[in-house]
């Protein structure tokens, strides 16, 4: 079987590449720049992201279509050139020389359509984490006839030792059928084979489950959470965080069980969300599903158009959850 060796390399160096633009763009941010609610940083580093993975997935697979969340429509507007030279500087700053044209064709590679085979990209998950300081993610997969294949998913305010908040961030990865990994989003020189294997959490009893949700009650309700852990005898309080972080600290173990609980009819989750931390956690050997205990449906384009919500547990909990979660009465 084809061990996907150069799709997960390029996949970690990109990811990698894409994470030093994001952290010399979040160090950025002041006070008076959250004062004013202003998205700039955020568009720059998602969209300078973008254009990284996607140039360095179209050198090497010049045939892999990109499902990513962004595209240059907006940048080709005259009006947002000052955007376009802000991208070009960051990319100059780590040694990517470029033009404002290339940079728009890069990023609208990522406009590429799901097939048979295909990659998906979040740039920068949990957008409101970043502006914020706090936790985002860069998450990147390869789905092959609907199943997740390589996932390098970029935490780079996830300590890597979570003893230790000043450590480096971290890079998860996961290859299908061959387990999750973790190793500094840093050094550019660490092998894979130094990666670190990172495990589901052993919890069995509810006492020592930890439950882990968006920062966001918009994104998953809170109160209804709370509902469930409260009828499977939860008693730790809820870590919460943006972006698919919250997959990373389930598959390394630090919580067990991650609820994304819908809070309006009409949202249909996007694959970009999923896929990367979905194959982590599933190869740590958790269990993903939707809130009817489906497995999450990866071949119907760049929405989960046949899930409802997300389920993530650390395997050994996963039906009790799934049947807590339907007995509140959620749908
Ligand atoms: P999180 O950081 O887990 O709160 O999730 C961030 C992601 O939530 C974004 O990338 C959006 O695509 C997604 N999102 C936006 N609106 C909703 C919603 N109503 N329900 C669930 N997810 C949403
Ligand atoms: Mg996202």
């Amino acid at each position: 079987m084809d061990g996907y060796e150069k799709e997960l390399q390029t996949a970690l160096v990109a990811v990698r590449k894409a994470a030093r633009v994001t952290q010399a763009v979040q160090s950025q941010i002041t006070d008076d720049v959250l004062e004013k609610k202003d998205r700039s940083p955020v568009t720059i580093a998602d969209y300078a992201a973008q254009a990284i993975i996607c140039h360095a997935l179209k050198e090497a697979f010049p045939d892999d279509p990109i499902v990513g969340e962004e595209d240059a429509a907006e940048l080709r507007t005259g009006e947002n050139a000052g955007f376009v030279d802000r991208i070009l500087e960051e990319l100059s700053a780590i040694d990517v020389a470029a033009t404002a044209e290339e940079v728009c064709s890069w990023i609208d590679h990522g406009n590429g359509t799901a097939g048979a085979r295909f990659w998906t990209l979040d740039p920068i998950d949990g957008t409101k984490g970043f502006l914020r300081g706090q936790q985002y993610a860069i998450s990147l997969a390869l789905i092959v006839d609907g199943k997740l294949t390589v996932a390098a998913l970029g935490c780079p305010n996830l300590p890597l030792d979570p003893a230790a908040e000043s450590s480096p961030g971290s890079l998860f990865f996961a290859v299908r059928g061959q387990g999750a990994f973790v190793f500094s989003i840093e050094d550019d020189h660490v092998s894979t084979e130094d990666a670190i294997r990172v495990q589901t959490g052993a919890a069995l009893d509810w006492p020592d489950a930890r439950l882990c949700e968006s920062v966001e009650s918009g994104h998953s309700s809170h109160s209804r959470s709370a509902q469930i852990a409260q009828s499977l005898g939860i008693t730790k309080e809820p870590v919460r965080l943006d972006s698919q972080a919250k997959y990373a600290v389930v598959a390394r173990g630090e919580a067990d069980v991650y609820l994304r609980l819908p809070t309006r009819q009409a949202y249909q989750e996007k694959i970009w969300d999923h896929a990367g931390g979905a194959l982590v956690v599933q190869e740590a050997g958790g269990t993903v599903s939707d809130i009817n205990g489906k497995p999450l449906d990866f071949t119907r384009g760049h929405e989960l158009t046949q899930n409802r919500g997300v389920v993530v547990s650390n395997g050994p909990l996963h039906d009790a959850v799934v049947k807590a979660v339907q007995d509140s009465g959620i749908s």
